[in-house]
């Protein structure tokens, strides 16, 4: 677990985050500049990377499931949302400890940027 990865820290209660959902091994957290109404990243208490990284197709499937659950607790199940993932330079990527998105709360554009 890198000490400087700035997600183990939240992971490790050494930064503070909002913490809105939490299982044993992934955290929900809101994004501190969110981009929508509702945004939320989850992530998994493990440092992986990048998907890229993530071998464990089960962990993979329960960050998407913590997500949708986050999705319907915060009210936008219904009205839509997104799931975004980016992963690397050209995927927008700037923190470097794999995490799920979660967008919603008004419309989203298509395609992105
Ligand atoms: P990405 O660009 O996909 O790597 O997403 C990283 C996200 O982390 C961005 O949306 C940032 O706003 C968010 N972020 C950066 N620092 C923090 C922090 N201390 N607490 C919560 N979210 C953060
Ligand atoms: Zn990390």
């Amino acid at each position: 677990m890198p000490e400087t990865c700035l997600f183990c820290r939240i992971v490790q209660g050494e930064i503070p985050a909002t913490v809105v959902a939490s299982t044993d091994e992934a955290i929900a957290i809101r994004d501190i500049d969110a981009k929508a109404p509702v945004h939320v990243l989850v992530l998994p208490k493990q440092h992986l990377r990048s998907l890229n990284d993530a071998t464990d197709a089960g962990l993979v499937g329960r960050l998407m499931a913590l997500a949708v659950d986050v999705a319907r607790n915060e009210g936008i199940a219904d009205s839509g949302y997104r799931l975004v993932i980016n992963t690397n330079e050209h995927g927008g990527q700037t923190v470097h400890h794999l995490h799920v998105h979660v967008l919603g709360g008004r419309p989203l554009r298509w395609p992105p940027g």
